[in-house]
């Protein structure tokens, strides 16, 4: 790009000197250096249960720097006051899928159809808009497990990422990985001719192709490695899924698996991967046996409500199931499986519409909000730098009228969402203004 005119903005000038002077653009400086302080009127702590009241939350360069009742507030620092709310750490969906929604009008919510009618690019900006969504409802952590094109997950993460837009953290995983046509059944003439399974599914049969698989979703910026255990016939044996353990884990990655039969559970539960996807084909012996073995469990927890599907019968048995789990100590996570829409309702607003299934399973309200935060960033592998509230930690966090301890509904009212120290939404209202920017603030070298 040529520097021509006459006038340029700091920003315009750093851009085309970018390669020759290493300058921060505008305003990350300032901000990286601005102290903010937010006075907590509740303070929840998922982990142990309990709310401190009237905290005092530092937070600088994107991080919390000091929590406690009488942490002195420094001179010029910005004071946010959430004093009348509970400040609360943010929440994590492990099951989403942020590039694609499936729709009645045109296509009956029939996906495959909506592989063939939206392109990938259509699809990266549905996935950032659904991203926002989810923020604004209180979700700082989305894993994005798949059917997302031709790797907009990828996209959406180092748009986020690198500071263009905002948008909770994504752990994603590329495409899914299965045995030829992953979930779809295709004519020969639309899988042979014209490849339409790739690239909503990446075939691999033989070992040879594992791995490759694994390699090729890592070289396009997975996070983690999602699978199809058992959606043909020809599903993966124990060995294959321990080949996919370990190739992941060369680059420090873990396995998820769809599982839909109980025979394919059983094996992906024998291979050790990292966490099941469903929960349809679960039952006691095998949640004793995920128990054992600390296998997180991603269901799909559908209410029956005016807008799902989801028949009595269907809901009574997932509701059973789900206390059986809990019953049985597995490591429950929060999991939808969002990847449709629903006239009148936001990613967000649907996503948390989930949490009626697990108060009808009686579970104690404290617990789904450890199970919504905790168990959420250890799957999504994030505990050690970014959820808990504490020193040191990625500056996220959400506020609500209620204590969502006491009533999970409270949840359904986010006021307040603070992404990486920079605030989303204030008063219930969204201001993303500082998440927007025309270049790579944080690094065009995050991938
Ligand atoms: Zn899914």
């Amino acid at each position: 790009m040529r520097c021509s005119r006459p006038v340029m903005s700091r920003r315009a000038a750093i851009f085309c000197c970018a390669l020759t002077i290493a300058l921060p653009p505008a305003g990350v400086s300032a901000q990286q250096e601005a102290i903010t302080a937010i006075r907590a009127g509740r303070l929840v702590e998922p982990e142990t249960g309990t709310t401190a009241v009237n905290q005092i939350i530092l937070v600088q360069g994107g991080q919390i720097t000091a929590v406690g009742a009488d942490v002195p507030i420094p001179a010029g620092a910005e004071v946010i006051d959430l004093s009348n709310l509970t400040v609360s750490p943010g929440l994590v969906d492990t099951h989403n899928h942020l590039a694609l929604t499936y729709k009645m009008e045109p296509e009956n919510n029939f996906y495959y159809l909506t592989y063939v009618l939206d392109s990938t690019p259509l699809r990266a900006i549905q996935a950032a808009s659904n991203g926002m969504q989810m923020l604004s409802a209180g979700f700082t952590i989305v894993r994005d497990m798949g059917n997302n094109g031709n790797y907009a997950d990828t996209a959406l993460r180092v748009a986020i990422e690198q500071g263009w837009i905002p948008g909770p953290t994504i752990i994603n995983s590329g495409l899914i990985i299965g045995g030829m046509g992953g979930q779809f059944w295709p004519t020969p003439e639309m899988a042979l001719d014209h490849k339409i399974v790739y690239p909503e599914y990446l075939d691999a049969d033989t070992h040879d192709e594992i791995v490759k698989a694994v390699r090729q979703n890592i070289l396009f910026g997975a996070k983690v490695i999602k699978i199809c255990v058992d959606c043909k016939p020809y599903g993966y044996s124990v060995e294959d899924m321990k080949l996919f353990v370990a190739e992941a884990a060369n680059a420090g990655m873990k396995v998820e698996g769809h599982i839909q039969t109980r025979e394919g559970a059983r094996r992906a539960i024998e291979a050790g991967l990292w966490s099941l996807a469903h929960d349809e084909p679960l039952d006691d012996e095998l949640h004793k046996m995920m128990a054992e073995k600390g296998i997180f469990r991603a269901g799909t927890e559908t209410p029956a409500t005016a807008w799902s599907r989801t028949s009595q019968e269907a809901f009574e048995r997932r509701v059973e199931l789900l206390r059986n789990a809990y019953d049985n100590g597995v490591n429950l996570t929060f999991s939808t499986d969002a990847d449709y829409y629903i006239p009148g309702m936001t990613r967000g607003e649907l996503v948390i519409d989930f949490i009626k299934t697990w108060q009808a399973a009686g579970i104690p309200d404290a617990k789904i909000l450890e199970i919504m935060t905790i168990n959420g960033y250890k799957c999504a592998e994030t505990y050690d730098q970014r959820g808990p509230i504490r020193p040191g930690m990625a500056a996220d966090m959400i506020a609500v009228p209620g204590n969502p301890l006491e009533d999970i509904d409270a949840l359904r009212d986010v006021q307040f969402v603070m992404k990486d120290g920079m605030v989303f939404k204030r008063d219930g209202v969204v201001t993303p203004e500082v998440f927007f920017n025309a270049g790579p603030v944080n690094g065009w070298r995050i991938r």
